[in-house]
């Protein structure tokens, strides 16, 4: 995944690595979008704090798995901070788990299972990390992750740690609102004990859904999950077929024949085919229905400037 990259020396105490100008459409699963000035990826907690603390003059992003985002073509400015598979521990006392914000929810969900514990079933089918996670209130089943939060430890723009509880912190469907400038460190989940023969069933039930998902959706296409939230009392797949939009088209990107509330890339979409696809499909709907559909997907970064029309 990283072969293209440019890796150069880093700052004497950051142990992370450091890539300038790199590309990061590889670590998005719409695999669209342009560079960053600066990708990191912190070995531990301190490390990524240390990194915030030493770049507070540049803006920053912070992305898990890039399952929820789309990157526009011009990249992003500034530097973008990557905890997939990098903040990556996870420890327990108890009934409450520490994740830290790199850690995929599958993986979560199948340490939580072996420790013969419940209540992170429906993490195993969310292909991000546990910060996107709590950044988004990932859900599925009719489970959400924040049920799971008792409280939750954040960065602040000066690298500075601190634990939020779970009153301090607003959150809704498909939404959360961290303190500006602050992001996930690592999430402290409660699960409970499992009864004899109860887990099992729950990951039955969780593996039957998930079957029902894998029929219906595109998910061996580049895809981003649901791209936009279901309004109140409604779903935004049935809206977009019912307004004619299903296979719609756009470059590279299509409205999945599948499931009409997924963007496929078909093999050369580009940020901007999908975003104006977005923009579609909610003038649609908001004509033929009267309803405005809101992107669960959040669209990061600059368009891509056009040659000849500098600024
Ligand atoms: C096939 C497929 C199925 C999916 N199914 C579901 C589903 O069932 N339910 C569901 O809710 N979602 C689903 N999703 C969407 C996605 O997986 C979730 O929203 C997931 O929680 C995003 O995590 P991520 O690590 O990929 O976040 P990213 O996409 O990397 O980031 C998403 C947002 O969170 C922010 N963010 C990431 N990490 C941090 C951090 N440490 N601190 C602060 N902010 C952070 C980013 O800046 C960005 O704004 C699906 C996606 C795909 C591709």
């Amino acid at each position: 995944m990283m072969a293209a990259m440019n890796i150069e020396t880093r700052p004497a105490p950051l142990k992370g690595e450091l890539l300038y100008r790199a590309k990061l459409a590889p670590f998005t699963t719409w695999r669209v979008g342009g560079e960053a000035d600066i990708i990191y990826r912190p070995v531990d907690a301190q490390d990524l704090a240390g990194f915030i603390a030493a770049n507070q003059d540049k803006p920053l992003t912070i992305l898990g798995a890039g399952s929820n985002v789309l990157i526009r073509d011009g990249g992003i400015k500034g530097a973008v901070i990557i905890t997939a598979a990098t903040l990556s521990q996870i420890d327990n006392k108890g009934e409450i788990f520490r994740a830290e914000a790199g850690v995929g929810c599958p993986v979560f969900a199948t340490i939580v299972r072996n420790k013969q514990m419940a209540g992170a079933e429906f993490l195993s089918g969310i292909p991000g990390t546990i910060g996107g996670a709590i950044a988004m209130n990932a859900g599925a089943y009719g489970a959400e992750i924040w049920d799971l939060v008792e409280k939750i430890e954040v960065v602040d723009r000066h690298g500075q740690i601190r634990e939020l509880s779970k009153v301090e912190v607003e959150y809704g469907y498909r939404y959360c609102k961290l303190p500006e400038d602050n992001w996930v460190v690592a999430a402290h989940l409660r699960l409970r004990r499992a009864e004899t023969g109860e887990l099992e069933q729950l990951h039955e039930n969780v593996r039957v859904l998930q079957k029902k998902r894998s029929e219906s959706q595109p998910l061996t296409q580049r895809n981003c999950g649901s791209v936009f939230k279901n309004p109140q009392g409604d779903y935004a797949a049935r809206l977009i077929e019912a307004a004619g939009l299903k296979g719609e088209v756009i470059g590279g990107a299509q409205v999945s024949p599948k499931h009409a509330n997924f963007i496929v890339n078909t093999g050369t979409a580009t940020a901007e085919n999908i975003e104006q696809l977005i923009t579609r499909v909610k003038e649609r709907v908001k004509h033929v229905h009267g309803i405005e559909l809101e992107s669960e997907v959040r669209i990061l970064g600059e368009k891509k400037k056009e040659i000849g029309k500098g600024e």
